[in-house]
């Protein structure tokens, strides 16, 4: 089935597997995806968003870059914001509602439009390697499919372990098998591995909803998009909606505290701080009677809907009940109920710049498996790890991004230099250049990088060259015209209007 050896093999296709791929094609490496479903390619596992305070950020620099998550948002988008207006410009930050489908239907055609690009879906068990270098893998049918170089970017699948209250399953995400095989054949290679914990909230059905009772949240009335390219800007949008959370529901769901994995000890991983489950809310934050919830809409179409602020593990019948006592959701049916899980992860500091192993030659990490939540964090490292795969087996120089350059360095710096012991996640405070890494300038930092390497192409560049020379005209203008106030037509009007006044 496989004579060919492949120039990349990237293992898994969530958000760092679809970009590594996309990267290491486009710069013309014959590049295979495996993947356990390619239904799920690009599958935003929790909230339907991309983007948002700093992350926002890392997706302009991949788009500038000439990854595709920028475009995929804006083609798949249903409500844009751009958050912190109330800060100064530097601070802006992009972010999208998305249609959850037809994000990751948007991905999986992007690829198939991607030449140099295989498919091939199965559960990769482990690593050929010789003599300290990886040359392929080996699939759960026994199948040994030969490359140059592997990214592994297997997000929460790594011996994944999905918590319900006292109900524990194997799985990566809902209603999907975890992967098994690689971590165990990486440790006896010697690599450290740690577990990691993530959790989500419940989806329900947006048509048992009381919108009435909930405050609306619109987009921007204006909206603007991710992709310095050509993407379609939004001309219609769908609310989100806001409510919270009361006494009523933490009594509710305090009295399934001793059915919570959280607290009975059967979780022991650290999970996200930034994104606390609403139990672990309750628990931290006693005093407070009430958390705000955001209802977002998972797609155009479907009725299905996110609920954004309820992550949480408690057993389902508490979830109901609770959820049940919130106001709007008197009549809620549920489409699933939330879930914690457990997954093996990798300490980062085991790795170099550019995503290689220290151990191993030719075998990159990059996304969820390197300690990092978020989409935009893991799409940010496939795509340099992608970079970097295609760029070793060419015998071309490394491709890094420094601190003051682009989130993306700062992410990557701070993850192999000082490692982390919960789920990374990118803000502006971790980058002491934040007020230069804006989201409105990643193309003039980054598309000529990106096009020097051969990743993005002319059509960005002189897009971007054209925003510099515009830019740099009205700046000009500005440092060369000065204006007499006698000179100034108003300026008289406006002086005669204030003595008339005045009189
Ligand atoms: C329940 C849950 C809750 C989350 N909550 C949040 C949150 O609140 N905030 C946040 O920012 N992020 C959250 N995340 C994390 C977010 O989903 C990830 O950060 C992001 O999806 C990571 O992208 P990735 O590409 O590294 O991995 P994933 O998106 O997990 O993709 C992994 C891919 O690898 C494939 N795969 C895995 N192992 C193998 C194998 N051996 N062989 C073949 N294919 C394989 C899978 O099929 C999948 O396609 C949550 C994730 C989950 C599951």
């Amino acid at each position: 089935m496989f004579g060919e050896i492949y120039d990349v093999i990237v293992v898994g296709g969530g958000h760092a597997g679809a970009e590594a791929t996309a990267a290491a094609a486009n710069m013309g490496s014959k590049t295979l995806i495996v993947t356990m479903n390619l239904q799920t390619i690009g599958q935003m596992s929790c909230n339907p968003a991309m983007g948002g305070i700093a992350k926002g950020q890392i997706v302009r620099e991949i788009d500038a870059l000439g990854g595709y998550s920028g475009i995929i948002t804006d083609k798949s988008a249903i409500q844009f914001k751009m958050l912190n207006k109330s800060k100064g410009s530097a601070m802006w930050s992009p972010r999208a509602q998305s249609d959850r489908m037809r994000f990751a239907e948007e991905w999986r055609l992007a690829l198939e439009r991607t030449p140099n690009v295989d498919f091939y879906q199965e559960m990769v068990t482990g690593l050929l390697i010789e003599k300290n270098k990886v040359v392929g893998v080996k699939t759960s049918l026994g199948i040994e499919i030969k490359s140059k170089s592997v990214v592994l970017t297997n997000g929460t699948f790594l011996n994944g372990l999905i918590h319900i209250g006292e109900k524990q399953f194997g799985g990566g995400r809902a209603g999907e098998k975890a992967a098994t095989g690689i971590t165990e054949q990486l440790v006896d290679l010697g690599f450290d591995s740690g577990r990691m914990k993530t959790g989500t909230p419940p989806r329900v059905d947006g048509r048992s909803l009381d919108y009435s009772k909930m405050i609306p949240q619109p987009g921007d009335d204006k909206p603007e998009k991710f992709s310095y390219l050509n993407t379609p800007i939004l001309q219609k949008q769908r609310d989100c909606h806001m409510t919270h959370t009361s006494k009523m529901v933490h009594d509710l769901l305090r009295e399934g505290f001793d059915r919570s994995p959280m607290f009975n000890g059967r979780i022991k991983s650290i999970g996200p701080r930034y994104c606390p489950s609403i139990e672990d809310k309750i628990n931290r934050f006693s005093d407070k009677d009430s958390h705000q919830m955001f209802i977002e809409p998972e797609g155009w179409d479907t009725v299905e809907v996110y609920v954004n602020g309820f992550s949480t593990s408690l057993p389902e019948d508490v979830q109901f009940k609770a959820l049940r006592s919130v106001k709007g959701f008197e009549k809620v049916k549920f489409f699933r109920p939330g879930y914690a899980i457990e997954y093996d992860y990798f300490p980062p500091t085991q790795l170099k710049h550019t995503l290689e192993t220290k151990l191993i030659d030719n075998l990159y990490f990059a996304g969820q498996i390197n300690g990092t939540t978020g989409y935009e964090e893991a799409a940010s490292q496939g795509l340099m790890a992608g970079i970097n795969a295609h760029l070793k087996i060419n015998e071309s120089e490394a491709f890094t991004l420094q601190r003051d350059e682009a989130y993306i360095g700062v992410l990557i710096d701070d993850l192999i230099t000082k490692g982390t012991e919960e789920p990374y996640r990118m803000f502006t405070s971790r980058a002491e250049y934040r007020t230069l890494l804006r989201q409105d300038n990643a193309d003039l930092r980054l598309t000529p990088k990106g096009y020097e390497i051969g990743l993005a192409k002319e059509d960005r560049l002189r897009r971007m060259k054209d925003k510099q020379t515009k830019s740099q005209a009205l700046v000009a203008f500005f440092k060369d015209t000065s204006v007499l106030p006698r000179t100034n037509e108003s300026h008289f009007a406006r002086n005669r209007l204030v003595a008339n006044i005045t009189i």
